[in-house]
């Protein structure tokens, strides 16, 4: 099976990593035509303003929005902020109001631009702990209804999931994390 990863911007390779060892077919979208080939797509972390200006100048807003309808996308922290509905006070970013949950970009500050810490992930009431790397992540503020918490930090969704569509406020490609990949773009993984 193709999944596709958008190679706007950001860091795509790890993904490209986790999907091959799953044995996934990984696809790097440049052109939204692209979205045809492939049954899932994954937004990588990098630097939402610009993945924002970029999902629009190459035209693939609508196309995603329509393929959101079918198949499952995985939102890494940047890719998560595409997904969320955001706060209206970033005029920087469109986001794809996907994920019902509202973010706020860079909410652990820039003095702690980055850190590891364990999580633990609740999937069918079985837990599992795993390391999880946040780089200049997202704080989800407010969470829809229609919205399922897999993990949480300090009090703070960094998991969630609403029908197909994963988002991660983490990297998990960084830690060799396979599970989310596998709960987006899996059948009916248990
Ligand atoms: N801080 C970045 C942003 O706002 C996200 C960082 C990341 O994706 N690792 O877009």
């Amino acid at each position: 099976m193709k999944i596709g990863i958008l190679a706007l911007q950001g860091n795509y390779q790890k993904h490209c990593q986790i999907l091959s060892q799953l044995n996934f077919e990984p696809i790097l979208l440049r052109y939204p035509y692209q979205l045809e080939q492939v049954s899932g797509l994954i937004i990588p972390g990098g630097e939402s303003t610009t993945i924002s200006k970029l999902i629009h100048t190459a035209g693939f807003r609508q196309a995603i929005q329509s393929f959101a309808q079918q198949y499952p996308l995985l939102g890494t922290c940047a890719g998560l902020i595409m997904l969320s509905n955001l706060r209206q006070d970033d005029v920087g970013i469109n986001p794809l109001g996907l994920i019902n949950v509202n973010v706020t970009r860079n909410g652990y500050g820039r003095q702690l631009d980055s850190f590891i810490n364990n999580v633990t992930v609740t999937l069918n009431d079985k837990q599992q702990t795993i390391a999880a790397t946040f780089i200049r992540a997202p704080i989800i503020n407010d969470i829809g209804p229609d919205v399922e918490v897999l993990a949480s930090y300090n009090n703070k969704a960094v998991a969630v999931r609403q029908g197909l569509h994963i988002g991660l406020t983490f990297h998990p490609e960084l830690n060799d994390i396979t599970l989310f990949h596998q709960l987006a773009f899996e059948e009916k993984i248990n």
